[in-house]
């Protein structure tokens, strides 16, 4: 209560639910990490979020 949502990087427009096991946010969520490690992903990431228009 009072704190700010944090939005999923991954699910776009929509808020963290926290849905990987043992996450406490997009900090330390595992597959957050897995697709910012992987160049692949992070630009299939990007390219999701240029087609939203959204940053
Ligand atoms: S736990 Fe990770 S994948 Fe799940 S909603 Fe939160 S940030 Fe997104």
């Amino acid at each position: 209560m009072g704190r700010p949502v944090p939005q999923c990087p991954i699910r776009l427009g929509e808020p963290c639910s926290l849905c990987e096991p043992g996450a406490t946010g997009p900090q330390d969520c595992g597959l957050v990490w897995l697709v910012m490690t992987d160049p692949e992903l992070r630009e299939r990431l990007a390219e999701l979020r240029r087609e939203r228009g959204t940053v």
